[in-house]
């Protein structure tokens, strides 16, 4: 392997996925500087998911120790149906993952992921160069006059120069703006629910303590529409994401406070059980338009290049977005560890052939899945049904 420590780079964005790829480039003794525009580094309140392939790549930067604190993991994955709550599929995860993938599927609180990524990219004892954090930092533009030392602008007047540029800076990416690429945004015509139910809450109703019995993932299908919920930090919450059509208001403003009143009114004529759960969040119900790209084929340009939602925006029909960006760092990082600064944009290329066909087929499954998972009753719906009967959990991602 070529020595690495001589250069630097610069990540634009502090989210799961720009910290991910810092704390990867970090380990391969690369010097990062992220830039973050919000005041302070964090996530949203709200459950993630890492299906193996992910978990894979956070146990191999070393996190297994602080992933074991913060992770619930689920028995199985649980698809019912919407009227009555009929098992449609059960799919093993817990120990049939961690033997069939050697690695688990974990659920966590977004939050609780964060800080562990973050923590291991500045702890001073970790392998590598701290990795410099820069709130209060939003990019407004980059300077290419160097092709081989691009530099971040930010809205302060601050440069930031380096051998190479990461822009993890989420779905509305300014760097990919930056670097031409055609406008491939797609507003799904869906927005999704998000809320966290109080664990004690659901244990207390005989109506919804099966919730607690086993913990597993569910999905509910339904007519345009469908369910996910699923524990997180060993029962504290119950984390919800109900998808549904999106009204005008929040089509135009991406995020609108919301309530448990108008969750549970999303699902009129479900199961009892449905209500009874989602009656249940009492604060903090938010809804989020849901946008997504077509694979897209700019990923990288010279010693510039995204990672993430930045270049592969999906909907979260698969829970794959976050597990696709760590994905990207930890390819990122192997290509980029194995050269010095001259070999920068060939290791950028092997990056992008890589990883872009592979998103690139997870997006568009995700983007199936809008149909998929919100047939009528009818014709259609049962074949789905009877054709997940034989899914036993395999994937394809
Ligand atoms: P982001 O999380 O968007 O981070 C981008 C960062 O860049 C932000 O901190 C932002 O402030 C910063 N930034 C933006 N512009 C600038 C700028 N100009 N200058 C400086 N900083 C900037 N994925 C999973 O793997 N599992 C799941 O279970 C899952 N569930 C989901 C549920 C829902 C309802 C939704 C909507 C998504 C879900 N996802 C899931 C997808 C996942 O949340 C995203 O794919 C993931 O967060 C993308 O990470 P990112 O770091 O690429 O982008």
């Amino acid at each position: 392997m070529a020595p690495s420590q001589s250069f630097e780079v610069t990540v634009v964005g502090g989210g799961l996925g720009g910290l991910t790829a810092a704390l990867a480039l970090r380990q391969r003794g690369i010097r990062v500087t992220v830039l973050e525009q919000a005041p302070e580094l964090g996530e949203v309140g709200a459950g993630i998911q890492t299906a193996p392939n992910a978990s894979r790549v956070l146990l191999g930067l070393g996190l297994r120790r602080q992933l074991e604190a913060i992770h619930t993991e689920p028995q199985d994955q649980v698809r019912r149906r919407w009227k009555d709550g009929s098992v449609v599929a059960l799919t093993r995860l817990g120990q049939y993952c961690k033997s069939k993938y050697n690695a688990p599927y974990w659920h966590y609180h977004r939050a609780d992921l964060h800080r562990v990524i973050l923590e291991a990219c500045t702890d001073p004892e970790g392998p590598g160069p701290v990795v410099t954090l820069h709130t209060d930092k939003k990019v407004t533009g980059l300077d290419r006059t160097d092709r081989r030392r691009p530099a971040a602008l930010t809205g302060d007047g601050c440069r930031y120069e380096a051998d190479a540029l990461i822009g993890a800076d989420g779905i509305r990416s300014r760097v990919r703006d930056e670097m031409g690429a055609d406008d491939t945004l797609h507003f799904s015509g869906e927005m999704a629910y998000r809320a966290l139910i109080p664990g004690d809450l659901i244990a207390a109703d005989p109506a919804t303590r099966w919730l607690v019995d086993r913990f597993q993932s569910t999905i509910w299908y339904g007519p345009d529409r469908h369910l996910v919920h699923y524990m997180i930090r060993g029962g504290e919450y119950l984390n919800v994401v109900a998808c549904v059509p999106c009204t005008d208001e929040v089509a135009e403003k991406w995020v609108v406070p919301s309530s448990a009143q108008e969750l549970a009114d999303a699902f009129p004529g479900w199961d009892d059980r449905v209500p009874a759960m989602l009656s249940k969040a009492k604060e903090d119900v938010s809804c989020f338009a849901l946008h997504y790209r077509r694979p897209d084929p700019v990923w990288m340009d010279d010693h510039v290049a995204l990672l993430g939602d930045a270049c592969h925006a999906m909907l979260p029909y698969q829970a794959q977005g976050a597990s696709q960006a760590m994905e990207d760092a930890a390819v990122l990082a192997e290509e980029l560890g194995a050269v010095s600064a001259d070999g920068i944009r060939g290791a950028l290329r092997r990056y992008v052939d890589r990883r872009a066909k592979h998103a690139g087929m997870v997006q568009q499954a995700s983007l199936r899945n809008k149909t998929f998972y919100h047939y009528p009753d009818g014709p259609e719906q049962r074949q789905r049904d009877e054709k997940l009967k034989h899914f036993d959990g395999e994937s394809d991602v």
